[in-house]
Formats: C-alpha cells, sequence, structure tokens
C-alpha cells in the first residue's frame, strides 16, 4: 500500500507536470520518484518538464475506464519531450488524420476527467500540434 505522501507527490507530478532531475548524475525522471533510476541516489530535485516534444507514436482510444469516457473516442500518444522525457498523453485540437510521427506538441493545460456523481473536476496535462 502506498503511504499518502507518495501517492501526493504522484498527483502533484501529474498536475504541475513535474519531473525529477538527478544532482548527482544529472539524469531527468518522470514520473517523480524517491532514488535516482540511474545512480539510486535520493539527491534529487523537481524541475518543470519541458513543454514542446514530438509524437513517437499515437492510436486512438475509445473505450477506457468510467471516468475518462467524457473525452472518449480520443487520441493518446508516446511524447518525447525536449528535455528527454518521454511520456504518454492525449492529442487535442486536431484530428487524426492529421497526426503524423515526429510531428511537434506542445504541453497545454485541459480538464483531464470527471470523477463520478461529485462532478469533481480533475485537470492536468495534454498535448496540442504546433500549427
Ligand atoms: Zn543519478
Amino acid at each position: 500500500m502506498m503511504e499518502p505522501p507518495k501517492i501526493w507527490r504522484e498527483r502533484r507530478g501529474k498536475y504541475l507536470a513535474l519531473g525529477i532531475e538527478c544532482l548527482d548524475c544529472k539524469t531527468k525522471q518522470f514520473p517523480v520518484v524517491d532514488n535516482c533510476s540511474t545512480c539510486n541516489s535520493n539527491n534529487l530535485k523537481e524541475y518543470k518538464l519541458a513543454e514542446n516534444g514530438k509524437i513517437l507514436y499515437f492510436t486512438t482510444v475509445t473505450k477506457t475506464i468510467d471516468e475518462m469516457m467524457v473525452n472518449a473516442p480520443y487520441i493518446i500518444a508516446l511524447i518525447e519531450l525536449s528535455d528527454g522525457i518521454k511520456i504518454t498523453g492525449q492529442i487535442v485540437d486536431c484530428n487524426y488524420e492529421e497526426l503524423e510521427e515526429g510531428m511537434d506538441v506542445r504541453m497545454i493545460f485541459r480538464i483531464l476527467a470527471k470523477d463520478g456523481s461529485e462532478g469533481l473536476i480533475r485537470y492536468g496535462y495534454k498535448f496540442s500540434p504546433c500549427r
């Protein structure tokens, strides 16, 4: 079972799009971790992920968990940010036919999901093609 601070950090990482940089070996990582995956150091600092990246792969999602169905069908992509981090995210503001691997995208903040009957709205990052 995850202890509350870890859950909180992961949520914060998703919401603010924060990564971790190792101050010893300079490796950048996402999602936020407790120890560097390269040198195991805990001498880490948070940094704001690069907002620009390129599409590596993309596909359409038609069925998903209930709270995400508000968005379906939607396009999801694996993106390599300009800081080297690979991240998955929804692609918005375009049609599937317009997309190509290698296309430049930028991170934007949008509604991610509406949680159940309480109508709680969660915001997070998505990606929009650079035109
Ligand atoms: Zn390291």
